[in-house]
């Protein structure tokens, strides 16, 4: 039979303990897990809803004064180009010059005008910093087909971020054709060189966030107005491959996120396009700044969501020590109790145990109460019974004894008996060997007993059996067996030598002879007719039937002699 597992370690199944815990702990993360989706969620939304709305206002807003600024360049460049025009004498260098240095200093909006003939040699100028025109007779862009493609022109035309020659940085130009003679054809190209510095004052008064930014670029993409001073002095920092870049190109307005490769991180950024001329703003701000405002809020949800699984498992360990300290107590119990452990006391149930508990616990307590009783009872039984047992044991033992005696014992001579004579002679002749010694065993027959029954009737005959019993019982010595042999026949056996076996006999046949028999107020007399024979143990004594039937012999040998007498039967018989 298989028996049940007893260790609790190795039993199967959760525990109440664990159970509990994770029942508590389920139900105080699962609600504040979901809530917390959902409100970061919603703060996501939420976050990403204003930036797109700041961002794209932001973008908005500058884009409104740099269309007016360079609006405001167009118009001032078409009054000049107007006015250079109508001195159709070109060769008036002193008027040109004039016009050049007002529309410079008095306009004081350009930062250098310069006017060129059709092969682009600089005609006049006037500047904010110094031109050799010797070093640069021609003027020449790098990379660029602007200026035929502004002479070509009907109106202003508005070049991308370019290297002015002149001065080595980059610039940007609006340009007019000018017509000086009378077949309407432009023969001049006016130039107006932009003030970069003033559009990177307006980028530079624009940005979001602790660490956003904002940049404009060009119809091609290229950095106009950027915090990176390196960016925008000498050197064209192309930014056309940007999707945010592309899509200002494409004259979109939104909002995006993008890698920067300025900031080196992921940025979100609201971006809107100048559409009259292809430039592009955008406000980037660190990814991180607007996630750090939700983060904040997912950090506060955890440490709430933490508090709340604390105080969940404090309050799941407590129940669970509420619930299974009691339980486990009463299971220790059952425990020792299925050890066999009677002594120890069974624990009481803690009053502060739920009521369930208490009650298990009593009816526990009563049935081990009871358990313990009857045990108890029956340990009272049973030592009772084994008293008991011990009582007919020795009654028992005491009456064998006493049936093995009667098995043993005449009952009317209370000498040995025929069986108990014949066990003591085998005895005797099993001997070891070497332990040689003779014997003589003596037959007695009463003579005319049946007389004696006659005359006196058999309790007469009973009573002289008696008497020769007691005579017999009287005359041995330790080592001699007195037995009746049959009616009133007696076997004596001695162990002594044959001489010594010989006077005995005599002296009993004597003894009996001489004896006074009383029975009934009466004084009777009998003999008894004794045959003798000696045999030595270990040989002549081992055939026990031989021995009785020759005794036999020796004692009808003394009968026939005429009674009252001993008679012997010789040794080498065999
Ligand atoms: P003998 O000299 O030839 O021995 O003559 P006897 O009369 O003794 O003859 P025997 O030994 O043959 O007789 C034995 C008698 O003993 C016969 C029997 O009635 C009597 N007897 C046997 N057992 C008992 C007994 O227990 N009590 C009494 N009273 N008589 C017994
Ligand atoms: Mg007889």
């Amino acid at each position: 039979m298989k028996t049940p597992d007893n260790n609790p370690a190795t039993r199967r199944g959760l525990s109440i303990n664990t159970l509990l815990i994770l029942s508590v702990v389920i139900v105080s993360l699962v609600p504040i897990s979901i809530l917390g989706f959902k409100v970061y969620d919603a703060a996501w939304e939420n976050a990403w809803r204003e930036v797109r709305e700041k961002h794209q206002s932001l973008a908005k807003n500058l884009a409104a004064p740099l269309f007016s600024y360079i609006n405001d360049r167009h118009i001032a460049l078409s009054l000049i180009a107007t006015q250079l025009a109508r001195h159709k004498s070109s060769n008036d260098k002193t008027n040109t010059k004039r016009i050049l240095a007002e529309g410079l200093t008095q306009l004081n909006r350009f930062e250098s005008m310069i006017l060129l003939d059709a092969q682009y040699r600089i005609i006049d100028y006037a500047s904010s910093y110094p031109i050799d025109t010797r070093q640069f007779p021609r003027l020449k862009l790098a990379d660029s087909d602007f200026l035929d493609i502004a002479f070509k022109a009907d109106n202003i035309s508005l070049s991308p971020v370019v290297l002015n020659p002149l001065n080595n940085r980059t610039t940007i130009f609006i340009a007019i054709p000018v017509t000086t003679d009378d077949t309407g054809k432009p023969t001049q190209l006016l130039l107006g060189e932009l003030k970069i510095a003033v559009i990177e004052a307006m980028r530079a008064g624009i940005h979001f966030g602790q660490h956003g930014h904002s940049a404009i670029v060009d119809q091609l993409g290229r950095v106009i107005a950027h915090p990176n001073p390196d960016w925008m002095n000498d050197y064209i920092k192309d930014l056309s491959k940007l999707s945010i870049v592309q899509a200002m190109m494409n004259g979109e307005t939104g909002v995006t996120e993008f890698y920067s490769p300025f900031k080196k991180q992921d940025m979100v950024a609201g971006f809107t396009a100048v559409p009259q001329y292809g430039w592009g703003i955008m406000v980037p701000q660190p990814k991180v700044e607007v996630s750090a405002q939700v983060d904040r809020l997912l950090r506060a949800e955890l440490t709430w969501a933490l508090a709340g699984l604390s105080i969940a498992l404090i309050v799941g360990f407590s129940l669970a020590g509420w619930i299974t300290r009691p339980i486990n107590q009463l299971a220790r119990a059952g425990r020792r109790l299925q050890e066999k452990n009677y002594q120890s006391r069974l624990p009481e149930t803690p009053s502060y145990a739920p009521r369930e508990i208490q009650q298990l616990g009593e009816a526990f307590g009563g049935a081990v109460s009871n358990l313990i009783n009857s045990r108890e009872e029956l340990n009272t039984l049973n030592r009772s019974l084994q008293q008991r047992i011990d009582a007919a044991t020795t009654e028992l033992r005491e009456a064998n004894s006493k049936l093995e005696q009667l098995t043993k014992i005449d009952h009317l001579t209370k000498l040995s008996n025929r069986r108990h004579l014949e066990d003591a002679m085998l005895q005797l002749a099993s001997r070891r060997q070497g332990d040689s010694q003779t014997i003589c065993l003596l037959l007695l027959d009463i003579d005319g007993f049946k007389t004696i029954n006659d005359e006196y009737g058999h309790p007469a005959g009973d009573a002289v059996l008696m008497q020769i019993g007691n005579i017999l019982q009287q005359s041995l010595r330790n080592t001699d067996i007195a037995a009746r042999y049959a009616g009133d026949e007696f076997v004596v056996l001695l162990r002594t030598g044959l001489e010594a076996g010989r006077t005995r006999a005599n002296q009993l046949r004597k003894d009996i002879e001489e004896h006074v028999f009383l029975y009934n107020g009466k004084e009777l007399h009998t003999t008894v007719s004794i045959g003798l024979i000696s045999c030595e143990i270990n040989s002549q004594c081992n055939d026990i039937e031989d021995v009785l039937r020759r005794s036999d012999e020796a004692m009808y040998e003394a009968k026939r002699q005429g009674r009252n007498r001993v008679a012997e039967i010789s040794q080498d018989i065999p």
